[in-house]
């Protein structure tokens, strides 16, 4: 497993090991054997499946691709997470994804364990109909492991509404009878999917900013510790001034993320730069959000990547190599692109005071720390991304009353959400001794270890 997500759960039970006030039925060489076994319970996942998916392309050849589902705890439901599409696909970072979908889950009291899928492709290098079968051939292959109360795959990087339309229809003729519409979330509204669910989580990330942002400047968390003071100060120094906000990734988060942050200008906040698998787009005056919108859906997703297509999208923005984004001169970074994007080489050129994981683990370890040490404040993967999951949660729950929400009470029920969690990380926000990201971590791992305990299976 990822060696960030399994040293942070560690370092959450060394630090719950020594608080007495938490599982106090615990003492001596039962309390510490008990925590022996919950370091390995929570740092390792419960299943690893692997196959190589057997696919007959279009030209006539055959292939074999790699395919993972990693089910990593189901201690409070379901497993559940994402199908990744992605040529760098890796059973460890599959198991690493896995893990932080156990501790989302956990966070933010969604009743689901946690798991994740990888596929390793690059989906833009095959046909339709090839996707089609790669889709129904991980089904087929992990129909025995997947459904409504053991595990339910969502989209992640890659994948979307259509994969999930594919695999719920291979499914259901695997399993003929059966309730079917519970084993996949993100599907099509016209398949039983939610409204919302594509935009949930860009969403949520923007939720989570402006949560931030706005209890900041109300001086609601003037005890925080210094190193959060540090981002008090900047969001209070800039409230006559606009925030400037860098976005990495301009696909289903960042574009969200973008749209959200122009429409609601939040203290006046302005999105200078966005960036995709191309290039980076700056305009220190803020960006044409819309207007790039409008061009990436029919310019399959991508961002104008020189002056000819700018002119044709209708925007101004100096075009910058992909990478520039990350060191730009702004105060907030958004993270929506893939893993691993911030490490040991460019964290010290790293500018913005306030970095949010829209995507799932952005940031490496050492860099993490590094930031931490500087007074970064980073709003972590789980607590900020979770809006897709949240929603896939509504989307099941939608299946099985077959009752459906409208948008508008989807957006309402997952900032309601939200917001309770970030409510009750903060009461208990354990102050200089850890940043935000361990706050979530600890707070998911004391969710998980009482119900363990309660199950007597701390042994
Ligand atoms: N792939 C998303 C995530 O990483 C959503 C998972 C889901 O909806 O199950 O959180």
């Amino acid at each position: 497993m990822g060696s960030n997500t399994s040293t942070i759960i560690e370092q959450s039970l060394d630090a719950l090991l020594d608080d007495q006030s938490f599982l106090p039925e615990l003492s001596g060489e039962t309390r510490k054997k008990a925590f022996t076994s919950l370091t390995s319970i929570l740092s390792t996942p419960n299943h690893i499946h692997k196959s190589f998916l057997r696919i007959a392309l279009e030209d006539g050849k055959v292939t074999r691709i790699p395919a993972f589902r990693v089910q990593h705890n189901n201690i409070i439901g379901p497993y559940k997470g994402g199908i990744r599409f992605h040529e760098s696909v890796e059973e460890e970072e599959v198991s690493n994804l896995a893990a932080l979908m156990t501790l989302k889950n956990a966070l933010h009291e969604v009743p689901f364990g946690g798991g994740k899928g990888g596929v390793v492709i690059d989906p833009r290098k095959f046909k339709v109909k090839e996707l089609n079968q790669i889709c129904r051939k991980y089904v087929q292959y992990f129909s025995q492991i997947i459904g409504p109360e053991k595990d339910i795959p969502a989209p992640d990087v890659g994948s979307g509404e259509r994969e999930m339309d594919w695999m719920m229809g291979e499914y259901k003729s695997i399993h003929p009878g059966m309730k079917y519409r519970g084993s996949f979330t993100g599907k099509s509204v016209v398949n039983g999917g939610s409204l919302g669910r594509r935009q949930a989580t860009g969403k949520g990330v923007y939720f989570s900013l402006r949560y931030m942002l706005h209890d900041f400047t109300n001086d609601k968390y003037k005890w925080l510790n210094e190193r959060d003071n540090i981002f008090a100060k900047t969001v209070i120094d800039h409230k006559d001034k606009s925030l400037k906000i860098a976005i990495q990734g301009f696909g289903n988060v960042g574009s969200v993320v973008a749209a959200e942050a122009n429409k609601c200008n939040f203290l006046n906040n302005k999105v200078v730069a966005v960036s995709d698998r191309n290039v980076t787009l700056h305009n220190a005056d803020g960006l044409d959000i819309p207007e790039l919108i409008k061009y990436t859906k029919s310019n399959n997703g991508d961002l104008p990547i020189d002056e000819e297509s700018l002119e044709e999208a209708n925007v101004k923005a100096t075009i910058c190599d992909r990478d520039d984004l990350l060191t730009m001169d702004t105060d907030i970074l958004v993270l929506a692109a893939l893993g691993g994007q911030i490490h040991q080489e460019n964290m010290k050129q790293m500018k913005a005071k306030i970095i949010v994981e829209g995507a799932n683990a952005p940031i490496t370890g050492e860099a993490d720390s590094y930031l931490s040490e500087k007074g970064v404040v980073v709003i972590p993967d789980i607590l900020a991304n979770a809006g897709g999951v949240i929603v896939s949660y509504f989307e099941w729950l939608q299946g099985r009353e077959t009752q459906f929400y409208s948008e508008e009470q989807v957006y309402e029920k997952l900032y309601y959400k939200m917001q309770h969690t970030f409510e009750t990380v903060y009461p208990q926000y354990f102050g200089d001794a850890f940043p935000l990201r361990q706050n979530c971590y600890i707070h998911s791992v004391m969710k998980l270890s009482t119900i363990l305990f309660k199950q007597g299976k701390l042994y």
